[in-house]
């Protein structure tokens, strides 16, 4: 038989698990500490359970932790990892520290079915979706690395934030998506706050508020452009899912606690989407449908073979100013670990293209 891998069983399914190795349940309260409030990985060091015990598990489960193929630090202390998982697929992670805190960026799929012209995950199509353990393992690699073990106080965490904006579109993920993150949410273990985890979407329309309301998790929308003509030359889906749809879901999702910001990602392409005339027309869209939201301004990432260029700098400024005006907070995204190219896509693709050489 096979031995079952423990990182991404639910409470309930560790739980199952021991007591069908003829074991107690409340021994699975212990093993989740193990797991996840002392991040260890070797049964031989989990010394409150007996030799015996030790034993069984080992016999039974296996606690893996994807392997990293490359590391790299950049001169602004933005890390990126290269990960593979056991079938040989790859994934990307990156840490971008603030002065005393942080946020991990994990990826949720292998490549990704949405195909926005812009970004370089979508233009490898989707190999495949991460199981909820490999989408968590991602994290716990963040924090071997860092020594974050057991979970800190939220006080004092370096990696104190995650958001899904690596690789794929977790609500085409969804399940796997849901059971990552209230894993990651548990208080007994990893313990990140519901609070500082922003989940970022391209726009699936229907899935949008279910995910958020069984995860409790900031919502992002990789919004981009203010009308359904442009947004979807740039992202097809909105063919799917036009604005209209995807801004009623985030009424909705408002509706239910006031307290809800929503972030609006906004990537600028110059001469696309970058006029004021655009900054106007978002400003329209956000009022018709009063909404409590921040933009996002994100300078683009170019990768070899994509039809876009970055906005210019007074281009960005004059942009930012015009929401500004209107009362909307539009900080521009500082470009991070430019170095070690991280942002999406691109440190995996430079890879695989070295390994085929
Ligand atoms: N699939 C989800 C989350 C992952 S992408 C989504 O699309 O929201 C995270 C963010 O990076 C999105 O806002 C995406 O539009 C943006 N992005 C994609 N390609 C980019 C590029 N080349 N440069 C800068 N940002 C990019
Ligand atoms: Fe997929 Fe997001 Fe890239 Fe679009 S931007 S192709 S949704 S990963």
């Amino acid at each position: 038989m096979d031995k079952i891998e423990l990182i991404g069983l639910s409470k309930d399914e560790l739980q199952k698990a021991l007591t069908d190795i003829g074991e107690k349940p409340f021994r699975a309260k212990q093993l989740w500490q193990w797991l996840y409030y002392f991040g260890e990985t070797d049964f031989e060091k989990m010394s409150n359970l007996s030799k015996v015990l030790r034993e069984k598990l080992k016999e039974n489960f296996t606690i893996t932790r994807p392997k990293i193929v490359t590391e790299q630090l950049s001169s602004d202390k933005t890390r990126k990892w290269l990960l593979e998982f056991a079938d040989g697929q790859r994934v990307e992670m990156v840490y971008i520290p603030e002065s005393d805190r942080g946020a991990v960026c994990i990826s949720t799929q292998v490549g990704c079915a949405v195909g926005c012209k812009f970004c370089h995950t979508g233009s490898q199509k989707l190999t495949r979706n991460l199981t909820a353990g490999e989408i968590v393992s991602q994290f716990m690699v963040a924090r071997d690395t860092y020594g974050e073990w057991p979970s800190p106080t939220n006080e004092t965490r370096y990696l104190s934030n995650i958001v899904v904006m690596g690789m794929g579109e977790p609500l085409h993920n969804m399940e796997n998506v849901i059971k990552a993150l209230n894993i990651l949410t548990d208080g007994d273990g990893i313990a990140i706050s519901r609070r500082r985890i922003t989940m970022s979407t391209s726009g699936i329309a229907p899935r949008i508020v279910e995910a958020l309301q069984k995860t409790g998790v900031r919502l992002a929308i990789s919004l981009h452009a203010p009308n359904n003509e442009l947004r979807s030359q740039i992202m097809p889906i909105n063919n799917r899912y036009p604005l209209e749809e995807v801004l009623k879901a985030c009424q909705e999702y408002q509706e239910e606690d006031g307290s809800r910001y929503i972030t609006f990602e906004y990537l600028l392409l110059d001469k696309v989407n970058d006029s004021l005339d655009c900054a106007h027309q978002l400003i329209t869209l956000m009022k018709k449908y009063g909404l409590r939201a921040s933009f996002n301004l994100i300078p683009f990432n170019p990768w070899p073979g994509c039809a876009f260029k970055p906005s210019g700098n007074a281009q960005v400024k004059a942009f930012a100013r015009e929401l500004e005006n209107a009362g909307f907070a539009a900080p521009v995204r500082v470009a991070r670990g430019q170095d070690i190219l991280a942002a999406c896509g691109q440190l995996k693709s430079k890879k695989d293209s070295e390994d085929k050489k």
